[in-house]
């Protein structure tokens, strides 16, 4: 297991007494808590456990760096490692000779956010916690739905109540408490977090509870074993909240703490143009970002006021990294983009990492032959809305004939 060291505010730097708590109790949910580990001791059972190939492939081969017991009990789904594509140069887009896509939609539930419950359900089984409570309207709900059915856990769910409808759909089929709530997400979030102690539940909420980022780390110390250690020059993920971003640093940073890789690659945060509270306060130079009115057609990474804001910003700053904005129009379009030339059918706010990545590249920000990770969130099957849309909708029937087929067919080439 890994030995937590310290956990501190940051906000603040304070370190909270009760090792309990979830935030710093003098900044409240805004001071999320960092957890720190030896890490001499951690590189080295790492080497250790990596070498030994009796050691099962999950994430667990990584309970080194995570606060779960050796042996403890573990949720049965199981994830990662999920795949690490290479597209080939030739049908590549912008040029770019080394894009890697890890696809996260391969995960049990279909997106990233099964990393930080399998951390979140493993801790709950361990202390005998009878279940976990969260407010969301998408994969993050669906991940824990899916997980407490499996572990045999309960899984309450607090929903805005014109929460879309196709997200609520396999949630539902878990058999998870939906529990709409006549207000917004904020107002839904606010209630988890009041809700959670109350009822004897741990909190999956995101952003606030520091577990989750711990397991959310886990695709970063995956990627760079499967990239045999060796730092890509940049890595690009779609922000909404800000936890995915802030995960990965928070792994790249352990792994070269404990030695295990050269340098940390740049981090490319992507949002969508109408929802891009962390790169304004990028751009300002702030620490924090203030709330702003989002409106995008990517539901996932809609955010008014980002969760783990903080630490997000301070994943691209120390990282030399950056944020950028592309319009809503260029994810549906990377969207196909990256089905086209990886096979890799994402979500829009998924492919978001491969529009960040075409946007440097044509800024002349980021030298195409170098090698970049484009990480997508989530699988294209979870809003089959924006799919058809980016595809094009589905052409009109045809007589089943041959002449009417050939004629179809000669038609789409001269379309
Ligand atoms: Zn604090």
């Amino acid at each position: 297991m890994g030995t937590v060291v310290a956990r501190t505010c940051v906000a603040c730097g304070a370190e909270p007494e009760d090792p309990a708590a979830l935030w710093c109790p003098s900044c409240g949910p805004e001071g999320t808590l960092d957890l720190s580990y030896d890490l001499e001791a951690a590189g080295a059972a790492l080497r250790r456990d990596l070498l030994d190939p009796a050691t099962p492939l999950d994430s667990w081969r990584f309970r080194a760096l995570l606060p779960v017991a050796d042996e403890g009990p573990r949720p049965p789904l199981r994830v990662g490692p999920t795949p690490l594509l290479l597209v080939p140069a030739e049908r590549a887009p912008a040029g770019l000779q080394r894009l890697w896509v890890k696809d996260e939609g391969r995960n049990p539930t279909a997106s990233f956010k099964d990393r930080a419950t399998q951390v979140a359900v493993a801790s709950a089984l361990e202390r005998g916690v009878p279940g976990l409570l969260c407010a969301s309207t998408g994969n993050a709900a669906t991940s824990l739905a899916g997980f407490c059915a499996a572990s045999g856990l309960r899984a309450v769910i607090l929903v805005p109540a014109s929460a879309p409808r196709p997200k609520l759909a396999q949630l539902l089929c878990y058999g998870a408490e939906l529990i709409p709530v006549a207000g917004t997400y904020d107002d839904a979030f606010d209630l988890s977090l009041a809700a959670a102690p109350q009822l004897g539940l741990d909190l999956r909420s995101t952003g606030v509870n520091p577990i989750l980022g711990e397991g959310k780390k886990t695709a970063a110390l995956e990627l760079m074993e499967q990239l045999g250690w060796e730092p890509p020059e940049a890595i690009s993920v779609s922000v909404g909240d800000g936890c995915i971003i802030s995960g990965l640093y928070k792994g790249l940073a352990d792994l070269y703490g404990a030695g295990m890789i050269p340098r940390i690659p740049r981090l490319i945060g992507v949002q969508a143009a109408g929802s891009d509270a962390l790169t304004q306060a990028w751009e300002r130079g702030d620490d924090a970002p203030t709330a702003i009115s989002a409106k995008t057609r990517a539901d996932s990474i809609s955010v008014d006021l980002p969760r783990d804001g903080r630490k997000a910003l301070r994943a691209v700053r120390e990282s030399k990294g950056c944020f950028v904005r592309v319009p809503d129009e260029d994810l549906l379009k990377a969207q196909l983009t990256l089905a086209r030339c990886s096979g890799v059918f994402s979500e829009p706010s998924g492919a978001a990492s491969l529009a960040g990545i075409l946007a440097l590249v044509e800024r002349g920000e980021l030298d195409p032959a170098a090698p970049v990770v484009a990480l997508t969130t989530g699988s294209g099957l979870k809003d089959t809305d924006s799919a058809l849309e980016a595809g094009g909708g589905v052409p009109p029937a045809i007589e089943p004939s041959l002449d009417a087929l050939l004629a179809r067919l000669q038609q789409q080439t001269r379309g």
